[in-house]
């Protein structure tokens, strides 16, 4: 892989806002006539793509994306969660949108170098993280509608502050029955950028009538909980831990599967099945609705203090931070940091 050298450097220090800073150093590769171009491949200065204005991208929204995490901790090591799993789901991705396939693991060693490159950028403070956005994009030059034949990948850095810097406070979801974020046979359960683009105006919504999120319901019954805005989501029901079963509207997340698969590891009955809004609501009213928590890679894990439904507002629990959420928080992050032993294999210690 080629690397060019950058001539001045930025400032380290940043303000660690959510994707508002990038480091000095982005991946690049090109796919054009029938294939990806691995001489293409180069790790180069952070800077704009020239691309022009018919480029297919910015009409059809042919665009995929995965984001994972890189943690250093005092000592200097660090540590990727589970980074093939994101190749995977972005190869997954694009073959959903036409998009063609590459070699995860080249596309792995590729990260993992432009990481390693631009360690200095790693926050150490606890909770600060390196995000790590990998994504392609169709630049076909043309108005036609059709799978292109020219492709962007690129992986850029951003350097993240604690997600919960101001303490570990529920966030509160609105129940979307309007709008639908996806559907079965549509491109939920794939990390597609459209997806977002469809789901933004019930987020706006949600924020004005005073919540923090959107929870999704199903588009076919408009009965049952699929997930929250960029989060997967779990309920603590009557002690039981229940979360939707995948079933091709909602988004396969990784930190989804890693909670479930520690939860069993440590004892717990997790079950993934249809959990209809009545169900939840009857057990907020009988006093049985124990915890509801968010997962994903950026929150980690969140925990949920109420939610919103019909013009009515239920507390979950007692409104604060649950057993089993501060749990799953304490172990990932364990995981994640090298705080708790990683009996499961999912860390990829890269320094
Ligand atoms: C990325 C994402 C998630 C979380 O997935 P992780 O792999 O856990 O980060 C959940 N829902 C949606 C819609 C997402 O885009």
């Amino acid at each position: 892989m080629k690397f060019i050298e950058r001539k001045e450097l930025k400032d380290k220090k940043t303000d660690l806002k959510f994707g508002k800073n990038f480091t000095d150093y982005m991946f690049m590769m090109e796919y054009h006539d029938g294939a990806w171009d691995y001489d293409s491949a180069c790790i180069k200065p952070y800077e704009p793509f020239v691309l022009d204005p018919s480029t297919s991208v910015f009409h059809y929204g042919q665009a995929v994306f995965e984001g994972l995490k890189a943690y250093r901790n005092e000592a200097g090591e660090v540590r990727l969660f589970r980074p093939m799993e994101n190749m995977k789901r972005m190869n997954e991705s694009c073959w959903r949108l036409c998009m063609p396939q590459f070699d995860e693991k080249f596309v792995h060693d590729a990260l993992v170098e432009l990481v390693r490159k631009e360690k200095d950028w790693i926050p150490t403070a606890p909770g600060t993280s390196l995000y790590i956005r990998p994504f392609v994009i169709a630049v076909d030059k043309a108005l036609g509608v059709h799978s292109a034949k020219n492709y962007i990948m690129s992986i850029i850095l951003s350097p993240v502050g604690a997600y919960y810097a101001h303490g570990f406070d529920p966030v509160s979801l609105y129940v979307e029955e309007n709008y639908k974020r996806a559907c079965k046979g549509g491109t939920g359960h794939h990390k597609v950028a459209g997806n977002y683009a469809a789901s933004i105006l019930a987020a706006d919504e949600a924020e004005k009538r005073g919540y923090d999120q959107t929870l999704w319901l199903d588009a076919a019954e408009n009965k049952y909980m699929e997930e929250v805005g960029s989060m997967n989501i779990f309920f603590v029901i009557d002690g039981l831990v229940v979360t939707p079963m995948l079933g091709g509207s909602i988004l396969p997340g990784i930190t989804r599967r890693s909670t479930i698969e520690l939860l069993k590891k440590r004892g717990y009955k997790v079950e993934e099945r249809l959990v209809s809004v009545d169900e939840v609501v009857k057990a907020a009213d009988d006093g049985t609705l124990n915890e509801i928590f968010g997962t994903g890679t950026a929150a980690v894990v969140s925990p949920v203090g109420s939610f919103g439904y019909h013009g009515k507002k239920y507390t979950v629990g007692d409104g604060k931070l649950g057993k089993i959420t501060k749990y799953v928080y304490d172990e990932l992050t364990g995981i994640q940091t090298g705080r708790v032993e990683d009996d499961f294999g999912w860390v990829e210690r890269i320094i």
